[in-house]
């Protein structure tokens, strides 16, 4: 995962836990434990003032309980500005479960943490991350009406991911526009990092619409399958950030835009669904801005995914989803332009849309 470990040095200067440099303000944190399903988990409730927080559960096998906080907090956070730049009233919040879901995962631990977001009477709402199927939301469905991205058959909106790597498409498209005055992606070379869910249906789109699209993934089975299915290049060079391409679309896990990968790009956007790319969001996000590197920001073009789930909570069908999902082309191109007559980093200026927009929701509850 995108979490460090953290030398004895660095948890003195951490002090209590309200003051760890991840906590930005939680409301609230819930610590899951369970001694005959083995279940240990952590719900991290960043902010609820423009609706409950939804946000997903992961479930990874941390390597240390330190880790698997840093990670929720991290993600928590993120789900808060991803909802409220989306323009949608939910809050932040995510879980995560520590374990291996390959080897861990089963029906009475995931009825078992449902219990626990039951507990919280609604103001956590979960839903799939990394770790988790559509099968483990229906599961949890039998203990608790608090969770989203359930079946099909059983009235959900199935599956986020096609849905978030459209989204993610719509950024791509808003970016190229920006950079180069036109949106036609034939011929661009675009490297997916990473061909899972949200990965492989991107690649799609991106072929589709005539990208030279190079992969890379952990695993050549699916590396395979993507190049067989779309014509993708799989990527064979040494270092994956010296590749010669236009675009770089992070699809896999966060912090992948460090000094070190900025140092290498030669791509002039990057544009992908991964949560939390930017290894440290302002001295990053600014090193980009320097060298001339469109930064999409994530949260805001990995939302479908979230505006997907919303439609089980707020009501709305399929093509609403949609509709808002082709949105994030229009809101991508607002952001850009804020970034260059405020001069600020466009990470930055879709996160004061975002804390603008829970600012005046908190000023109108108070009154
Ligand atoms: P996934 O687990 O299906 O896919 C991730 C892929 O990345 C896997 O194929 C994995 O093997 C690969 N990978 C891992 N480490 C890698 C590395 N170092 N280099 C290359 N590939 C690597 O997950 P997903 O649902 O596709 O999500 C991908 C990212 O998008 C995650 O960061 C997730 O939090 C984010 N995201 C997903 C959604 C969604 O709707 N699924 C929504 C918003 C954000």
């Amino acid at each position: 995962m995108n979490a460090e470990i953290f030398t004895s040095e660095q948890m003195k200067k951490m002090g209590p836990i309200f003051n760890h440099f991840s906590f930005d303000n939680h409301e609230q944190i819930v610590f899951c434990n369970d001694e005959d399903t083995g279940l240990k988990a952590i719900i991290g409730i960043h902010n609820t003032v423009l609706g409950p927080a939804l946000g997903g559960t992961r479930m990874w096998n941390y390597q240390n309980e330190w880790e698997a906080l840093y990670d929720v907090l991290r993600l928590s956070r993120g789900m808060t500005f991803k909802s409220a730049v989306a323009g949608l009233d939910l809050g932040g919040g995510k879980a995560v479960i520590i374990g291996d879901a390959k080897k861990q995962k089963n029906d009475k631990l995931m009825k078992r943490f449902a219990s626990f977001v039951h507990s919280l009477s609604g103001k956590y709402i979960t839903a799939e991350d990394i770790g988790m199927e559509t099968r483990d939301m229906d599961i949890m469905k039998e203990v608790t009406p608090y969770v989203s991205g359930i079946s099909e058959s059983l009235g959900g909106s199935g599956n986020p991911s096609p849905v978030t790597a459209y989204g993610v498409f719509m950024g791509i498209k808003a970016s190229c526009n920006y950079k180069y005055g036109s949106d036609n992606l034939e011929g661009k070379k675009v490297w997916v990092q990473g061909v899972g869910n949200v990965g492989e249906s991107l690649v799609e789109h991106l072929t589709n619409a005539g990208a030279q699209v190079f992969i890379t993934d952990i695993f050549e089975d699916k590396l395979i399958k993507v190049s067989n299915k779309y014509g993708a290049t799989i990527y064979k060079g040494l270092d994956v950030f010296n590749q010669n391409v236009d675009i770089y679309a992070p699809c896999a896990l966060g912090a992948t835009i460090n000094e070190y990968s900025i140092s290498k790009l030669k791509a002039s956007i990057i544009a992908g669904g991964a949560n939390n790319q930017l290894e440290d969001e302002d001295k990053h996000g600014k090193l980009l801005k320097e060298k001339g590197i469109i930064y999409a920001p994530d949260f805001l073009i990995n939302a479908g995914g979230i505006i997907n789930v919303n439609a089980e909570v707020a009501g709305y069908d399929r093509a609403e989803s949609i509709r808002r999902t082709e949105n994030i082309y229009n809101t991508t191109l607002e952001i850009f332009k804020l970034s260059d007559t405020e001069g600020i980093t466009t990470h930055q200026a879709a996160l004061n849309i975002a804390l603008k927009r829970i600012e005046n929701r908190r000023k109108e509850n108070l009154k």
